[in-house]
């Protein structure tokens, strides 16, 4: 069995990968582990939808659950701020519906996909699956943060997510909850799906993330879980080559996720599809440059805010539940307006350096925190 390019993953980068390289009529085949695309979920499934229309997808009503309208955000102690999401557009997904409707794309282009086949190794001419050898020019691993795992743990975090039905939880808002003795270095969060009903989620270093979760939901009060799932999550930025010989790595398993939130919707699919087309192009030239030009663009994009989201991250790493406590205690209502009014979802380091007092006195943040988010600023 021979395709130009074998993808290993269908997933969200995986598919517009190949919905990519079968629309310029190469041949693409997708393998996923799974018995069915977009199963099991585990996302959150919040996303821009500038995000979305630059990844090519117009969601379906089915795919696409509601727009998120605010994001209430809480200290250690209790005290909270909210940012007004209306004018940033974030939506709350449907990723089961959101991946089959990439799949369906990709089919539609001339991509085949098979579940239930999992990836083994690269061969000297192709790649070895479960279900036999297939031949083929290019390898894309599109297999998530699995493939990273193998490599390098130090990046990883536990998370957990219960998807529930609780009164207590309000459609159109997200609430984020940090902690730094229950969620070290991350955060637990709410994301509704409709009234009543939404996933929540914690997340941290060398914490068992099922107990955390349990406590926190008992203490929340009487809710319903329908569903746990749990699942690692990629905070340190994207590895150093994305790119090698012709094996193409992409989306999660190229740390293309956002450190501070490890969202990676939007800019692992965007790995996906910058990929999809530099192979393309090189299927056609047969010059390697043009699969280089792949990296290249990813980083265009993405670097800057990525190193700012890693200095964020360095930061939330170091401080204490109190220090958190004081920064929200200088945190104004003109600014999380001013967030509210301006900010970037996808590109949201602006609205650290804000929250963090940087852009006016930046004397308490820095007297706080340190030296080290000068660099933020740059
Ligand atoms: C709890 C949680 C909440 C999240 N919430 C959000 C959110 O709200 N917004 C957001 O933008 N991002 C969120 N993310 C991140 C987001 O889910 C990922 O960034 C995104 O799914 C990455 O897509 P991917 O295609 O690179 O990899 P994945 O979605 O991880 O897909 C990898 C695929 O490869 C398959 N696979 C693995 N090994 C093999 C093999 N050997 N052979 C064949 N197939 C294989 C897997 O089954 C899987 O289908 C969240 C992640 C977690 C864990």
């Amino acid at each position: 069995m021979y395709y130009d390019v074998v993808i290993a993953g269908g997933s969200i980068a995986g598919l517009l990968c190949a919905r990519e390289i079968a629309g310029d009529n190469n041949s693409v085949l997708v393998i996923e582990e799974d018995y069915e695309i977009g199963t099991p979920e585990h996302c959150g499934g919040l996303v821009s939808t500038k995000g979305l229309e630059q990844l090519g997808i117009i969601p379906f009503s089915k795919t696409l659950d509601h727009l998120i309208e605010c994001a209430t955000i809480y200290a250690p102690n209790g005290r909270s701020f909210s940012i007004d999401s209306k004018i940033q557009k974030v939506a709350e997904i449907n990723r089961r519906e959101l991946d089959k409707q990439i799949a369906h794309q990709a089919q539609k282009n001339g991509a085949v996909i098979k579940v239930r086949t999992s990836f083994q190794e690269v061969t000297k001419d192709g790649v070895r699956t479960s279900e036999g050898e297939i031949k083929c020019k290019i390898f894309v691993d599109a297999r998530g943060v699995s493939s990273l795992i193998q490599k390098d743990r130090t990046g990883v975090l536990s998370s957990a997510q219960y998807e529930i039905y609780a009164n207590w939880i309000k459609k159109g808002r997200v609430e984020v909850f940090f902690d730094q003795e229950k969620y070290p270095g991350f955060f637990a969060w709410i994301i509704p799906s409709g009234e009543g009903r939404g996933k929540v989620g914690v997340a941290g270093r060398g914490i068992n993330v099922s107990n955390i979760l349990e406590e926190f939901l008992e203490k929340k009060g009487k809710h319903s879980t329908i569903r746990k799932i749990f699942a690692p999550i990629w905070i340190k930025g994207p590895i150093e080559r994305f790119v090698d010989n012709k094996t193409v790595i992409v989306g999660d398993a190229a740390g293309q996720a956002k450190p501070t939130t490890s969202g990676g919707i939007y800019t692992s699919g965007m790995g996906g599809m910058l990929a999809g087309r530099a192979i393309s192009k090189f299927l056609k030239s047969d010059n390697e440059s043009d699969l280089e030009e792949y990296q290249k663009q990813w980083r265009e994009r993405f670097e800057d805010e990525f190193e700012k989201q890693l200095l964020a991250r360095k930061i939330l790493e170091r401080i204490n539940n109190n220090t958190i406590n004081k920064l929200f205690e200088t945190i104004t209502p003109e600014i999380t307006k001013e967030i509210s009014e301006k900010e970037d979802f996808d590109f949201h380091t602006g609205s650290i350096v804000k929250l963090l007092g940087l852009k006016g006195s930046i004397r308490t943040a820095q007297i706080i925190i340190g030296g080290e988010i000068k660099k933020l600023l740059r």
